[in-house]
């Protein structure tokens, strides 16, 4: 702890994003130059305390060492810092954009102030580290003469294939889509993390010996596909990191017309014809001029708002089933527990900023769509709902009288994910746990069928880059320890 009065001195301060209608203009991301000088200050604001809560338990999943980090910023030490923040994190680039930070929310300083800045300082951090030339390949020295193949390129596959690859295996991931990323790369947009982040990191492990094959559907019987089994005979292990991409339906009357759209197909196709034409091909689903409802709150429904607001939409409502959320923790959130709290994330900011009001709107639910003569949306009919505590257990009733019909040319659906589609472990015999993901004990990553593996989403359900990452990591060491009889990988 290099300033033992940091804390009391400096306030809380987060580095400002652009302003909302400057940046609306573009799909850049939303972040401003670092000031060394602020990150500094901020850095003397932790406390070194005797038991970091931010660094584990309901802190930061990947157990960053933040207070050494911290410290390191503070006196300016950036090489040493990005050391001790890679040797947990594979990709801080990623989390230091997109983590929500339960670290924060952890943070002992929270108790009575505002929370050490810290995932600003682990962004600053690696952000200087690439610009310095810090961040290089680094290819093991000896080969295992194991192959490992990984289903899935998201942080999840991403940072098994770092983990393996440094630890000598001969390490291919198998990727559906034209470009690697998973949801790095069509999911979250631009805006909150630009691709030239994600090809910059991919393009590292090629360098570190890992092989890509992309556009090939593992377990598909389409042009381009290859079975599981195929990768169980020509590897000593697979490891299935396929996330959890069955959306969440909303089966209210007249589902079938058009203008609804699950979220990811409205997202996914934007960040593709923005990189492959700058939105010149036209194939996207476009917000132009619609009115625009998205259903569902959470990072997908933010990044539907802020993506509609870019194409110009003309109107622009987000449907919450939950109540507001508090101001301040509620008595059953204390710290150190994740704050369940009102907040505004960059897509609410900027459609504060467009139109003058905050879009979302909470306890409403969604009794039907409404339809022109040419099967085309025009509407959603909708009914307040209020949330009775029954028995511990919180219910919704609706309250009569406040059916109301929205407008709306284009309605997205962003209401979560039901877990991994299942063709690519068809005919393998993988349990499923009660929920539909691949079943594989946390910290074990096993599945029912020995020699595959599970990881990310499609093991713990939708989740986050950070879980991803965490999941990586572990699956990594079982896969080493599998092949070799002991690990050494963390
Ligand atoms: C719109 C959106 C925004 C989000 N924003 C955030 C955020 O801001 N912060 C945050 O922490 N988290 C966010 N998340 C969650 C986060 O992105 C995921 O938790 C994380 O990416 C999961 O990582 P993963 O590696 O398990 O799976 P994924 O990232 O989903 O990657 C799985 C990959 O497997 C591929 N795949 C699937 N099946 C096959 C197959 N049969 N053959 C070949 N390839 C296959 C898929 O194409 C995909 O590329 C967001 C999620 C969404 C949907
Ligand atoms: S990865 Fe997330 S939880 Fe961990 S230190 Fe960074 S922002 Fe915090």
């Amino acid at each position: 702890m290099g300033k033992v009065t940091g804390f009391k001195e400096v306030e809380r301060k987060t580095e400002p994003y652009r302003d909302p209608l400057v940046r609306l203009a573009d799909y850049n991301e939303l972040y401003t130059e670092h000031n060394e000088k602020h990150l500094r200050s901020q850095g003397s604001r932790c406390m070194d305390c005797g038991v970091p809560f931010c660094q584990s338990d309901t802190g930061c999943p990947v157990d960053n060492l933040i207070p050494e980090w911290n410290d390191l910023v503070y006196k300016g030490r950036w090489e040493d810092a990005i050391k001790r923040l890679h040797t947990t994190n594979n990709f801080p680039e990623f989390t230091g954009r997109v983590c929500p930070a339960p670290c924060e929310g952890a943070c002992v300083l929270g108790i009575t102030d505002p929370a050490v800045t810290i995932k600003n300082i682990e962004n600053a951090i690696i952000d200087r580290a690439f610009t310095e030339g810090w961040v290089k390949a680094l290819p093991p020295t000896q080969r295992t003469g194991k192959k490992v193949a990984i289903v899935g390129s998201g942080p999840a596959g991403l940072a098994a294939a770092m983990q393996l690859n440094r630890a000598g295996h001969q390490v291919t991931v198998y990727e559906r889509a034209d470009r690697i990323g998973g949801l790095l790369m069509y999911g979250i947009p631009n805006m909150k993390l630009g691709k030239d982040v994600v090809d910059r990191r991919v393009n590292l492990l090629r360098e570190e010996g890992v092989d890509f094959v992309t556009n090939t559907n593992v377990g598909s019987t389409g042009e381009n596909a290859i079975s599981v089994q195929e990768l169980q005979k020509n590897n000593d292990a697979v490891l299935l990191a396929t996330g959890a991409t069955k959306p969440r339906d909303l089966p209210a009357p007249n589902r079938e017309l058009k203008g609804i759209h699950f979220a990811m197909e409205f997202l996914s196709a934007n960040t593709k014809s923005l990189l492959d034409s700058n939105l010149q091909d036209g194939n996207y689903i476009s917000a132009k001029d619609k009115h625009v409802i998205v259903v569902g709150g959470g990072d997908t429904g933010t990044d539907c708002i802020g993506t509609s607001i870019r194409h110009g939409c003309k109107s622009l409502v987000n449907f919450e089933l939950m109540p507001t959320p508090p101001d301040e923790r509620a008595p059953n959130n204390p710290w150190p527990q994740w704050p369940k709290i009102m907040r505004v994330d960059y897509g609410h900011a900027e459609a504060r900023a467009k139109y003058g009001k905050d879009p979302r709107t909470y306890s409403i639910l969604t009794k039907e769509f409404i339809g022109d003569e040419n099967g085309q949306v025009k509407g959603i009919k909708t009914v307040n709902i209020e949330w009775v505590n029954q028995n511990g257990q919180m219910n919704f009733k609706e309250i009569p009288g406040s059916e109301k019909v929205w407008e709306a040319d284009l309605i997205l659906l962003a209401m979560g994910f039901l877990g991994p589609e299942h063709q690519v472990i068809e005919g393998l015999g993988v349990e499923l746990d009660p929920r539909s993901n691949y079943k594989a004990e946390y910290d074990q990553f096993s599945t029912s069928v020995p020699g595959i593996f599970a990881a990310g989403d499609c093991r713990r359900g939708q989740s986050l880059v950070v879980w991803g990452i965490n999941e990586g990591r572990g699956a990594a060491r079982e896969i080493d320890r599998f092949l070799m009889g002991s690990t050494a990988l963390p």
